[in-house]
């Protein structure tokens, strides 16, 4: 064999017989390792229908952060220390656990707060209002799965990413609660739904000042609720002033703590004059004084 022959099949026998060896090494090579991110697990009890503020610290810098409570996206801003972020129980619930779980660019899902749910003991209460609120009309349904599409979609555009508010949340008006947050309610004797906010004494067209600083972002009139004013205030907390005789606002506007958004009244399902004040937080109807006492 001639010496160029013998270096050729050399390469021909070195080229075969490596090649299957090099697919077998590229599979053994191992991913690289996560970076280890040490995230401590919080665990607590909350009330069903009320909310909890959470300051949870992150070590690491991190950044791409998300977060999931109860399976949905939970609004948060970055703190000095970690994150902070509101979240709530729902006032309806069939398994008593739910957790929160961070991911980030540097870590996926991962369980920050196991929360166990305790059942409040909410109480009935009895109402009667005119029988076409009970009974409804086939236009009164078709008009009121007109206004939960709208209003879906007015909830579906929270701002989740930042805080508008700087102050604690206030109570709406000093004046005697008529009806308390979660009694489950019995309208002319046909039990028909949960009180998913608080009613306030407001007989005379009483100006209702906005809980918190935030940006309209619903003004309209509602079968059930009348006159109605949603406020988007961050992090996944809106606020609600119902059955007004007059609002004050317009959507879009970022309105201070304070401001009038409109005048109470009796307008929508109201068998006299009040405030109907609710507070939504992630994504649940919540007991808007749990949510003075959390500071911000
Ligand atoms: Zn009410």
């Amino acid at each position: 064999m001639s010496r160029i022959a013998y270096i050729l099949l050399c390469l021909i026998i070195f080229s075969c017989s490596t090649s299957p060896k090099k697919t077998v090494v590229e599979k053994e090579v191992p991913p690289p390792p996560a970076p280890r991110v040490d995230l401590k697990v919080i665990n607590l009890e909350i009330h069903n229908g009320f909310v909890k503020k959470i300051e949870y610290e992150i070590k690491e810098d991190v950044t791409l952060l998300k977060l999931k409570c109860n399976g949905r996206d939970n609004g948060f801003d970055k703190t000095q220390k970690g994150i902070r972020f509101f979240v709530s129980a729902p006032y309806k619930f069939e398994v008593d656990k739910f957790n929160c779980q961070l991911s980030s660019d540097k870590f996926g899902w991962t369980p920050i707060v196991n929360f166990t749910i305790k059942a409040y003991p909410y109480r009935q209460e009895f109402l009667k209002v005119p029988k076409k609120h009970v009974d409804l009309a086939q236009k009164d349904i078709d008009r009121w799965l007109k206004e939960k599409e709208k209003l879906k979609e007015v909830y579906e555009a929270a701002i989740l990413d930042r805080a508008l508010f700087t102050e604690e949340f206030k109570r709406p008006l000093n004046s005697k609660v008529t009806s308390d947050y979660g009694k489950s309610r019995v309208f002319n004797d046909k039990k028909d739904s949960w009180h998913s906010g608080i009613d306030f004494r407001a007989r005379k067209p009483t100006p209702i000042p906005n809980s918190n600083r935030g940006k309209v972002a619903f003004t309209g009139d509602l079968f059930f609720n009348g006159l109605t004013v949603i406020i988007d205030h961050g992090l996944g907390i809106f606020s609600m002033y119902c059955h007004l005789s007059k609002i004050n606002v317009q959507e879009g506007e970022i309105i201070p703590q304070g401001e009038i958004v409109g005048l109470s009244g009796n307008t929508g399902r109201s068998s006299a004059p009040h405030l109907h004040w609710g507070v939504k937080v992630s994504g649940n109807w919540i007991n808007g004084f749990s949510l003075l006492d959390q500071g911000i």
